[in-house]
């Protein structure tokens, strides 16, 4: 495995790995592995092929972090990243410093101006600013043939391929399941800010997705957006840590609000445990 800190590098590698004709896939990530991003690896290898190339990127993104997020404290573990990625037979590992990214006079910005707007976008005013800003250097940086990220972040794969396609960028964007621990909790590095009391609590998120399911299932007609909500809501309630964000249901493609609610609608939501938010999201 190629370990890489500097842009020249990054260039002239996967520079390299193009022109041997085989694909070259990108898994960009913020570090703090888990099973969840190997699992991204793991699928970007079987689109790579054995002879491809597979190249993770580890950066914490100060500019998508709001001014009262986490960034500072965000969890880094460049070590144990770093064996992580020569165990999954990962190629190239590109861990650029925030001055690599952003030297000094950093002033241009990439803005998806529809789909980053509700949702995350609305708790999150700047969030998606610094996602596609960062994602559009690592897609010139890299030149990749395809790019994966996680259905976890559901917007966000939205958000990402409306800026590739918007933008013109060659690059197939390929979404990835959402790893759960086994009681449904889906996999996060912000986990890891949970008390043992937040822990128990934070599998609500996945209990209302389940709750969602069943009543869709249940019904004779689609429900009203409305009705569905104030009843999910209860759930969350019922969770003495737990402050709900959001709840919102719509069109997984075109993300746009779902007024009825039925078989296919997507549901996505948001709930703080004290400081730390947590997010999840599925299929109807
Ligand atoms: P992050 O390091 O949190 O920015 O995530 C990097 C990539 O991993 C993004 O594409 C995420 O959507 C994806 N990811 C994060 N958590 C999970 C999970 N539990 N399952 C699948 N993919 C995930």
């Amino acid at each position: 495995m190629k370990f890489i800190r500097a842009i020249p590098a990054i260039s002239r590698e996967t520079k390299a790995a193009r022109s041997s004709g085989h694909p070259v896939v990108l898994v960009p990530t913020m570090g703090n592995l888990h099973a969840g991003h190997l699992s991204l690896i793991r699928r970007a290898r079987k689109l790579a092929g054995a002879k491809g190339t597979v190249v993770v990127t580890l950066f914490v993104n100060r500019i998508q972090f709001g001014p009262t997020e986490d960034f500072a404290s965000y969890p880094r573990n460049l070590k144990r990243d770093t064996a992580l990625c020569r165990e999954a037979g990962v190629d190239i590992l590109f861990a650029p410093s925030d001055a690599v990214i952003y030297p000094g006079a950093h002033s241009t910005y990439v803005v998806e101006s529809r789909l980053a707007k509700r949702m995350e976008g609305a708790s999150r005013p700047t969030h998606f600013r610094g996602v596609t800003t960062v994602v559009a250097k690592l897609f010139n940086l890299v030149q990749p043939d395809a790019a994966v990220f996680g259905a976890k972040d559901w917007q966000q794969a939205a958000v990402i391929r409306q800026m590739t396609t918007d933008l013109n960028f060659p690059i197939r964007i390929v979404v990835a399941p959402t790893v759960r621990e086994r009681d449904g909790l889906a996999l996060s590095s912000r986990n890891a800010y949970l008390s043992p009391a937040e822990r128990e609590q934070a599998t609500v998120l996945y209990d209302v997705i389940r709750a969602a399911r069943l009543a869709v299932k249940h019904a004779p007609a689609p429900l009203p957006a409305g009705v569905l909500r104030r009843k999910l809501s209860r759930l969350v309630a019922k969770q003495r840590l737990a402050k709900l964000d959001y709840i919102e249901f719509f069109d997984p493609k075109t993300l746009e609000p779902a007024k009825r609610v039925e078989r296919g609608t997507h549901i996505a939501l948001a709930v703080f445990f004290g400081k730390t938010r947590l997010i999840d999201n599925g299929r109807l």
